[in-house]
């Protein structure tokens, strides 16, 4: 597994990298007034795919500090998530489980949450090399807060995502464009195991 090597300049920027993205979150979340407090909804059930070894890796950096019982019980979650994915994708449909490392509404491993659970929420942009940008709008709640405003604060996330394609290319080296594309559910992650990849130390 990838951090079972314990590369410690690995862990210590992708967790720097994940860091910054919660400033930035939070710097137009209080711009914005908004706070997940108090919401009915909890979008840890929304269907994500995710695209990064490296971000596989740091996730179960966190799965394999959990005590065994807690591993096992995920694991089981992970399960029902990837039945209950199935079977609405036999009916074309998106489904709309809860996240397996969701309990009680809190993400036990929040330190090692993905990227997209640190960006979803807050408007944010993509601006692409070639200049034309894609926008997110952020949350049902975060968009009613944002209403009709004409000028509305937003996190880049370009810069980010480079950070994070860096850190992707380097962990992968010269087995990269030789590996499988991951696009995986944190569910298919944790069933999965660990991405078995050699890091540089
Ligand atoms: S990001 Fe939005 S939808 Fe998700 S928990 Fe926070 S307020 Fe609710
Ligand atoms: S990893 Fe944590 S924040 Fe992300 S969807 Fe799962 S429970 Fe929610």
């Amino acid at each position: 597994m990838v951090f079972r090597e314990r590369s410690a300049t690995m862990t210590a920027r992708i967790a720097d990298l994940y860091r910054r993205m919660e400033m930035a979150y939070d710097l137009v979340a209080r711009q914005l007034d908004f706070t997940c407090q108090g919401c009915p909804d909890n979008c840890c059930d929304s269907y994500f795919l995710h695209h990064t070894y490296v971000e596989w890796a740091y996730l179960w950096q966190g799965i394999i500090e959990l005590a065994p019982a807690q591993r096992k019980i995920i694991e089981n979650r992970a399960s029902d998530y990837v039945t209950a994915c199935e079977e609405a994708l036999t009916k074309d449909e998106r489904s709309q489980v809860m996240c397996p490392l969701n309990e009680e509404g809190r993400c036990i491993l929040y330190q090692h949450r993905l990227m997209i659970c640190r960006m979803h929420g807050v408007p944010s942009s993509l601006i692409f090399p070639n200049g034309q940008s894609k926008k997110f709008p952020g949350c049902f709640r975060c968009q009613e807060i944002v209403g009709d405003r004409q000028v509305v604060p937003e996190v880049e996330r370009a810069p980010l995502f480079r950070e994070l394609v860096a850190l992707e290319q380097e962990l992968c080296g010269g087995q990269q464009g030789k590996l499988p594309k991951v696009k995986k559910t944190i569910a298919e992650m944790i069933l999965l195991e660990p991405p078995t990849l050699s890091l540089p130390h």
